[in-house]
């Protein structure tokens, strides 16, 4: 028979399993229930429809059995079972699961992290076994195939007999060594801490039959002689598990242990949750639901791969793998299940999407996800912060998305940068606002560094006015849905009219304009109208000569970002240059414009044109002239 090699990501996957130094090689035993029950639920769900199948809900079960003389330990379950061809390609390879995708994304080398944490699945089971063998039969087939594996070097697949549908794994332990002990896997007493840890819950029965002893009964004479007893082997059918879903329990049951372990067994992350919370609903609808924040956003969170969504349970049925209409796309990181008992199993994914009671449990589940945060911002800010790093984007595209029909919702769940150097929520924001400040005021640009030298935060900060560095392509946005916060409107320090009370008057700045208007005019001309729209006199300049602004909607970072989405419409924001009349510069542009040297004010005018490009972060539009033109003037 000719032996089949494995995937080449399988192999690499056994190879490192086999491998590595792992420690917790006991994984193997959930992974295989995980999967036989995974089977048995399919067959479960069929037979509720489908009179052939002809089992019920009691005849379901999942087996194990020890073999000490043979060092073997069998997994035995009557599920769905797998044909010729599903057997080839559920593990032949591993692609499919994956688990091996998400390690090269993320880079992870730890092995045995991915190992430990990951439903690495039915592979696992080479960690303790020196051969795998499975035998099948599928639900609707009449032949039984054998799948056999001695690891690394390939499978081979046969037909063979196998009575009823579902199926038999078999592991032949690697042989003890010094170090590692893999018979303790026949151990009942080990095996049943082992399901008790990870397995309680599975749904239906795990069963085992278990060899006790006991005396034997003493005849009246043997009593009376005194006699001790002798004892005797009997066996007995346990079940294992107390098949009660985690979420089911009564919260005084569990422990936070329980919950992390569930959530990254569950949901395959190697990270604990950041926060997890267990609802108990016994209104109409009645429900249960684990609720997890993840401590780190999935590597594909921000594309269009990732699905949202929460496992749907009907009385502890699982119905959907992802049911994305029980969250909002601003809530999509949520992971976690659902468990109704008011939901009809057999509802299509069509009637679903319309139906009363789910959206009445995805209201109350929205509801329940706000106020965690929430209260996570108010009693565990760190924690939060954390959280606002992995998906505070996602709650400003809420913001700004749908037209802005859930800002209300979202504006105190949101985090700026503050020019005080901490991340503050809005209201704190307006909570530290001194009377005088008319004003939420921020300031754009691609990172902090850079948005702390743009000369115009100076006069708003030598106010003393905290100022929002807005550095995500998505911030602006969001602030321009907001509008205001708490009768509070926004305003960037580009903006015209910053509703400081200066120094500078409204009168005097329309004085220097007026007795420099052919100046500023000459100045617009020479640097071009499709460059800048016109030259003013700067009423925030305190130390820097220039800054570039703009007039209308559409500021400079919109522009930019606008301008980096795809499609051919261009937008150009209408550019103002200021310059500061107080700065030096200043009286020699007078008399270059004074002295009639047009060439001369196009090469000043430029220059402080470049200049304002470069602190705002723009591309220059020729290098090699600037730096000619600064040449020259030396
Ligand atoms: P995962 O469970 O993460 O998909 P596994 O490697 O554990 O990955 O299993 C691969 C696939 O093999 C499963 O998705 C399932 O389709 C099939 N499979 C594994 N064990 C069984 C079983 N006991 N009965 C039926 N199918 C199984």
């Amino acid at each position: 028979m000719e032996t089949k090699q494995f995937k080449a990501e399988s192999q690499k996957l056994l190879d490192m399993m086999i491998h590595s130094i792992y420690t917790h090689k006991e994984i193997f035993l959930r992974e295989l229930i995980s999967n036989a029950s995974d089977a048995i639920d399919k067959l479960y769900f069929k037979s509720l429809t489908d009179d052939k199948v002809g089992l019920n809900k009691q005849d379901f079960a999942i087996w194990i059995s020890a073999d000490k003389e043979n060092n073997t330990l069998k997994i035995t379950d009557n599920g769905i079972g797998m044909t010729a061809e599903e057997l080839e390609n559920n593990l032949g390879t591993i692609a499919s699961s994956g688990s091996l995708k998400f390690k090269s994304e993320n880079n992870l080398t730890e092995e045995s992290q991915i190992i430990g944490q990951f439903g690495v699945g039915f592979y696992s089971a080479f960690m303790v076994a020196k051969k795998v063998t499975v035998i099948s039969k599928a639900y609707g087939s009449d032949t039984a195939y054998k799948w056999e594996s001695e690891g690394v070097d390939g499978y081979t697949i046969s037909e063979t007999e196998k009575e009823s549908v579902g199926t038999e794994i078999t592991l032949e332990l690697i042989e003890d060594t010094e170090d590692e002990k893999y018979s303790e896997f026949l151990d009942t007493y080990r095996i049943k801490g082992l399901i008790s840890k990870y397995s309680d819950y599975i749904r239906f029965p795990i069963k085992m039959e278990v060899t006790h002893s006991r005396p034997v009964e003493q005849t009246e004479e043997e009593k009376s002689a005194g006699k001790a007893p002798e004892y005797e082997e009997y066996t007995e059918v346990e079940t294992l598990n107390s098949m009660i879903p985690l979420w089911k329990k009564s919260k005084s049951e569990l422990k936070e242990e329980d919950y992390k372990h569930f959530y990254t067994e569950k949901f395959y992350d190697y990270n604990d949750p950041l926060k997890y919370s267990h609802v108990i609903n016994e209104g109409m609808p009645s429900y249960n639901a684990l609720l997890y924040i993840p401590s780190k956003a999935p590597f594909d969170f921000y594309s269009k791969e990732y699905e949202k969504g929460l496992q749907l349970y009907s009385n502890g049925v699982l119905i959907m793998e992802k049911c994305a209409d029980l969250l909002p796309d601003y809530f999509g990181f949520v992971k976690g299940l659902v468990d109704s008992e008011d939901l009809s199993l057999n509802i299509s994914r069509e009637m679903l999407q319309h139906d009363r009671q789910l959206k009445v449990i995805a209201k109350s589940i929205e509801k329940t996800v706000s106020n965690e945060l929430k209260d996570m911002i108010k009693n565990e800010r760190e924690k939060y912060e954390e959280f606002w790093k992995a998906f505070g984007l996602q709650l400003k595209f809420g913001v700004y998305s749908d037209y802005g029909m859930n800002k209300d919702k979202l504006q105190d769940l949101l985090l700026f940068t503050s020019s005080n150097g901490k991340l503050v929520t809005l209201d704190e924001y307006v909570t530290a606002m001194s009377e005088e400040q008319k004003y939420i005021y921020y300031a754009t640009g691609e990172s902090i560094a850079r948005i702390e030298q743009l000369p115009q935060t100076e006069l708003v900060k030598d106010k003393g006015f905290e100022i929002l560095y807005l550095t995500d392509n998505v911030d602006e946005f969001a602030i321009k849905t907001l509008m205001k916060y708490k009768e509070k409107e926004f305003r960037n320090v580009s903006a015209d009219d910053l509703g400081i009370e200066d120094s500078k008057s409204e009168e005097e700045v329309k004085a220097k304009e007026e007795e420099n208007a052919d100046m500023l005019k000459d100045m617009a001309e020479l640097i071009g109208e499709e460059k800048v729209a016109k030259v003013i006199i700067s009423k925030r300049l305190k130390s820097h000569p220039v800054c570039l602004t703009s007039e209308g909607e559409i500021t400079l970072e919109m522009e930019k970002v606008l301008n980096s989405m795809p499609g051919d419409q261009k937008v150009k924001a209408k550019r103002v240059l200021e310059i500061n009349p107080e700065h030096e510069i200043f009286g020699k542009l007078q008399s270059v414009s004074d002295s009639g040297d047009k060439d001369k004010l196009a090469k000043y005018a430029n220059l402080l044109y470049t200049q304002a490009l470069l602190i705002e972060g723009m591309p220059v539009e020729n290098p090699v002239e600037f730096s000619n033109m600064i040449c020259e003037l030396m």
